[in-house]
């Protein structure tokens, strides 16, 4: 289960939401973990960095990244959701 903060902009929800995923996909052990605000606290540096790239790459993979800068793409347009 992930808890969202439904104060936050819709664009860090979703950053959030693709970083808790992250922790997911990559089975980090959630045995040890405190809930909080400040989630760096709670996971170990390692964790957190593999998170976070699993993150960009559920938003904007590295390829498609580099493909959107290839085609002159400015970063609004890259950052606006599809579908
Ligand atoms: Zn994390």
């Amino acid at each position: 289960m992930i808890v969202e903060n439904e104060s936050h902009s819709p664009v860090r929800r979703r950053s959030n939401i693709a970083h808790e995923l992250g922790h997911h996909m990559l089975e980090h052990s959630f045995d040890t973990v405190i809930l909080g605000e400040d989630h760096k606290r709670q996971f170990d540096q390692p964790q957190e960095k593999q998170a976070t790239f699993m993150s960009g790459e559920l938003r904007v993979p590295l390829a498609a990244a580099e493909r959107m800068a290839y085609d002159g793409w400015d970063n609004e347009r890259v950052a606006a959701p599809t579908g």
